[in-house]
């Protein structure tokens, strides 16, 4: 396939922002994808070689790409830099210079989708002394037989700036239309994904094995299954009811989650977010090993940091250690971990994402050897609400931040990817008028004054609307950022910049920048209330209106643990809005019984 077809394809996606006529043309491209790369045309599209967790980047710097381009363009320094100024845009400035070089030499071979991806991985690959110039050297040699316009996007991919506003929901919506018949299989292409976080393999199975093959996919040791998660409640009452009168309770613990795979001695730890960790708990690793009685086994627990001295629980922040690479060694002597284990997905050949709960939990139980530093989560079955109430608060004096309350039916499957009513947390910090935290991705910004001025006053946060895959602004937030905080954005926001509103945003307010739903952070609020200005939950609780939270603060807790799609849901912020508007109707009821 030439990569030009792929490259056409990609400038019409790129006039558009509205999802619909994006599925129509990875449709189009799908169809006239041979079968044997449509993995790698998949990734491509994403702006990637390979699937995110692998972990594996192109790691080509600006300043790298730009060497190439003028190594190829005959451009100066100077010039490519003046461009670079005015354009603002690393794949502009390529297709310009590129284009005045004129025209290719005759009889030169047009690119392929697979040179462009063969030396893409090349480029992604190399490492150690020399690999900057032999980087430097791959990407000239794809530029010198490149169009303007493919030297575009592929200095985009390289500098790890493609934004064709593609997420891979889309990806999947076009990959059930043209090997599942139509969009009404899209549920078993988007489990395959959620079992594999795989986006590549999910369409090449799709291509050779269709339908069939994506029906009977199956977890794989080594690729991360993408987490179930929790929705919330507020009393136990509610919590019996939506649970049919009785469920699992466990310690909700405040730490980091992770999903461990175990393949004999190899071990592969996993963020909630799919990154591999491994490397940040060398500890963690050893102690698998032997605690785990199994070949084989995909287990999640909770990581939480603990005081060597003491033994309690420590807050999550101590676990920012691990992050930092040098200081590794030091931090497993410092801030030892504990592992709180709370699920086991697979075990020696076993796939158990379809076994109910404590099936599940029976299978763990029989297969960990508790130590000092792994236990399972303390957990028990509960069948009313002063039972639940009892262990909640035992929880909190523990030192856990609430429980979580798992279904115990025939139906309580590991849900891969969904946050549902199979769990549901119980956490300290609610109460009627005052929200949860939630957490919102950052889309815009504005610029500060006074003592803000050169750096963000604002940010712009939306929550996701996992239906129509976007993300809808729900308040702008200016409290809670320390001078740090202000500095941090600034430099955490610079490579996100876009010039105009992402595809992927739907806001009514204007923002002085814009930027790339990327970056989640924690926001607490006072209430939530009907806005003409926000688009979060739009005509739901009133025609033309949305809804916002009120007096937004960061809460100091940056959540790059959390995918922009792991924010808290439009949904989940009009559930929270109804019950708000329930508790005050209730308080206001029993206030006027009591008048009366
Ligand atoms: P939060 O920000 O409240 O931690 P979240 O969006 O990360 O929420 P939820 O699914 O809402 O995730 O809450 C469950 C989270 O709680 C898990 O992701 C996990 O990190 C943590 N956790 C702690 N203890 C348990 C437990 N016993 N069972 C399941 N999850 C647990």
């Amino acid at each position: 396939m030439l990569f030009s077809e792929l490259v056409e394809l990609y400038e019409k996606i790129e006039r558009t922002s509205k999802r619909l006529e994006m599925t129509d043309l990875l449709v189009s491209l799908f169809h006239k994808t041979p079968r044997e790369i449509v993995d790698k045309v998949a990734y491509l599209t994403l702006g990637e070689v390979y699937p995110a967790y692998v972990g594996l980047e192109l790691g080509v710097a600006d300043k790298l790409a730009l060497r190439a381009v003028r190594q190829v363009s005959g451009a100066s320094e100077k010039q490519v830099n003046e461009l670079m100024a005015r354009l603002g845009d690393i794949g502009l400035v390529a297709e310009t210079l590129i284009g005045r070089r004129g025209q290719q030499t005759l009889f030169q071979e047009p690119l392929t989708v697979e040179t462009v991806y063969n030396a893409l991985e090349r480029i992604a690959k190399a490492s150690g002394p020399g690999s900057i110039e032999t980087k430097l050297q791959i990407l000239s040699g794809l530029l010198s037989q490149a169009s303007p316009t493919e030297a575009k996007h592929i200095l985009r991919i390289v500098t790890g700036k493609m934004r064709l506003g593609i997420a891979d929901m889309t990806i999947l919506d076009a990959l059930a239309i043209v090997f599942g018949g139509s969009k009404e299989t899209r549920d078993y292409f988007e489990r395959a994904y959620n079992l594999s976080s795989d986006i590549g393999l999910v369409a090449k199975t799709a291509a050779l094995e269709g339908l069939e093959g994506i029906k009977n996919f199956k977890l794989i040791v080594g690729k991360p299954i993408r987490p179930m998660l929790a929705e919330r409640l507020s009393s136990p009452e509610e919590i019996l009811d939506k649970l049919d009168g009785s469920g699992f309770a466990e310690y909700k613990y405040d730490g980091e989650r992770m999903q461990i795979h175990k393949k004999r001695d190899e071990v592969m730890i996993f963020s909630r977010r799919q990154e591999n960790i491994t490397s940040q708990y060398p500890d963690v690793v050893e102690q698998v090993k032997s605690c785990v009685k199994a070949d084989e086994a995909i287990l999640e627990c909770e990581t939480v940091a603990i005081d060597a001295n003491t033994g309690e629980m420590l807050p999550f922040q101590e676990l920012m250690h691990r992050k930092r690479k040098k200081e590794i060694e030091r931090a497993v002597e410092e801030y030892p971990v504990n592992l709180f284990f709370f699920d086991l997905l697979y075990v020696d050949g076993k796939d158990l994402t379809l076994s109910p709960f404590l099936e599940r939990r029976r299978m763990l139980e029989a297969i960990l050897s508790e130590t000092n530093m792994s236990r399972l989560s303390k957990g028990m079955v509960v069948e009313n609400a002063e039972q639940l109430e009892r262990f909640f608060q035992e929880a909190i004096e523990s030192g856990c931040e609430g429980i979580i309350v798992k279904a115990i039916g025939p139906e309580s499957v590991y849900r891969a990817g969904a946050r549902g009513w199979l769990w549901i947390k119980y956490k300290r910090d609610y109460k009627s008028e005052m929200i949860d935290t939630v957490d919102l991705v950052i889309v815009g910004a504005f610029h500060g004054r006074g003592k803000r001025s050169g750096k963000y006053g604002a940010l712009l946060m939306a929550a996701y609307n996992k239906e129509k895959d976007v993300f809808q602004t729900v308040c702008k937030v200016g409290s809670g950022f320390t001078d740090e905080d202000l500095e941090m954005f600034v430099n955490l926001l610079r490579p996100h910049i876009i010039p105009h509103r992402h595809a992927r945003v739907d806001s009514i307010m204007e923002a002085d920048v814009w930027v790339e739903p990327k970056i989640v952070l924690e926001i607490i609020g006072a209430e939530i209330t009907i806005s003409p200005t926000h688009t979060c939950g739009w005509d739901m609780a009133r025609k033309n209106f949305g809804l916002a939270i009120r007096f937004p603060r960061y809460t100091g807790r940056l959540r790059d643990d959390k995918a922009p799609e792991d924010a808290t849901t439009t949904d989940e912020i009009v559930e929270m809005y109804k019950r708000q508007l329930k508790k005050i109707t209730e308080e206001r009821v029993s206030q006027v019984e009591g008048e009366v």
